[in-house]
């Protein structure tokens, strides 16, 4: 379906995605932002929902999910379309409309924003087959509510931040929780590994290294054991579990992005300072651009939104300014005037 034609397309719901629909509704242009995810927020929600962030200006400590319903009821505030579950596949241009295609859907607008960060992701899934069924049914590859997880026996997959940090978190609550890892080498915060080791030590939680999962067994509907391997010395042994978190990382894919003719490095979108990403009417901002001294932080890609922003609306609308004024003056806020 052809949806009706907006001023702004933006393409990813993360943060720098969300702040650009936000900062074009407060430009007084009309926006959609689309994402492929089925959730607004990007990273924040798909990866760290509870973890904390603490370097975003003015907020000394907030959940990476209170960060993000802070940021959608910011862009609630005027009337941006929102197309989840939706990933862009192509771009087609006519008569100086630019129209992101889906599998699905057809959305024109006059000049597009790419805020797609990684590319599309997806975590990354446990390898072996017998998993794969019970997705959903005891295997989570992200945790939405901790305290889900209280009086069950859980298993973590993985060696980096988010195994090490689950297991810290979890350990007080869970019945048991058992992290193991394929190697002995950890990428996680050295702190982090110290907390943990020093829990196993006291037998509140366990680490076993070289180990991977070969096995995983469930009954009426949920998981209900898993069979684990000792790589080293080549043996296995069942456990019972109620829960697996596979903490494995992710994949991701820049996907069409790559073929519109835009300046591509390592599958990031070399930008100039206005965010212009080298094709008329299409700007970049967030971790998906490029540029000398590009830092990929929440920080950064909000002020790269609104760069974007502000110059898309002067490209629309060459009368409209570039300086969009200040916020505490504007009239659509109930300010004084604009
Ligand atoms: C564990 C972890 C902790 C972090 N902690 C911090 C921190 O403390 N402070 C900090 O500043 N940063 C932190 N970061 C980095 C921060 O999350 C990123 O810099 C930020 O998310 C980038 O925002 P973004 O909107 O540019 O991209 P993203 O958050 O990656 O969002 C991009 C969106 O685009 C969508 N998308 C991509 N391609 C398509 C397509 N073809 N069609 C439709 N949708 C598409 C994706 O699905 C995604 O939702 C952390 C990252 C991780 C992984």
């Amino acid at each position: 379906m052809t949806l009706d034609i907006r001023d702004i397309t933006i393409i990813g719901a993360g943060p720098t995605g969300l702040f650009a629909a936000f900062y074009a509704g407060m430009r007084g242009v009309t926006a959609r932002i689309v994402d492929a995810l089925p959730e607004l927020g990007g990273q924040l929600t798909a990866l760290y929902p509870e973890k904390y962030i603490f370097d975003v200006a003015g907020l000394p400590k907030i959940l990476a999910k209170d960060l993000v319903a802070d940021l959608v009821a910011q862009m609630r505030q005027f009337q941006a379309d929102e197309q989840l579950g939706q990933r862009i596949v192509a771009l087609e241009e006519d008569g100086g409309v630019l129209t992101l295609v889906t599998e699905t859907d057809r959305f024109p607008s006059r000049a597009v924003i790419v805020a797609a960060g990684i590319g599309a992701f997806s975590p990354r899934r446990l390898p072996h087959p017998s998993a794969e069924p019970w997705y959903g049914k005891g295997i989570h590859d992200r945790v939405t509510d901790p305290k889900a997880f209280s009086g069950q026996k859980v298993l973590i997959v993985g060696g980096g931040d988010s195994a090490f940090d689950w297991t810290h978190q979890l350990m007080d609550h869970a019945e048991s929780v058992t992290l193991i890892h394929r190697s002995d080498r950890f990428r996680a915060h050295g702190s982090t590994v110290a907390a943990v080791s020093e829990a196993a030590k006291a037998g509140k939680t366990r680490v076993l290294t070289f180990h991977e999962i070969a096995d995983v067994r469930g009954a009426d509907g949920k998981v209900t054991g898993a069979t684990l391997k000792d790589v080293k010395a080549k043996t296995t042994h069942d456990i019972d579990v109620d829960v697996i978190l596979p903490m494995l990382g992710f994949v991701s894919d820049i996907g069409a992005l790559a073929e519109w003719g835009l300046t591509i490095e390592k599958d990031e979108i070399v930008v100039s300072s206005t965010m212009e990403a080298g094709r008329p009417g299409i700007y970049a901002a967030g971790d998906i651009t490029t540029y000398p001294g590009k830092l990929k932080l929440i920080a950064t890609g909000f002020g790269e939104a609104a760069t974007a922003v502000n110059q898309a609306v002067h490209w629309i609308y060459p009368e409209k300014k570039v300086n969009p004024g200040h916020s505490s003056n504007m009239a659509i806020f109930g300010q004084k005037d604009d």
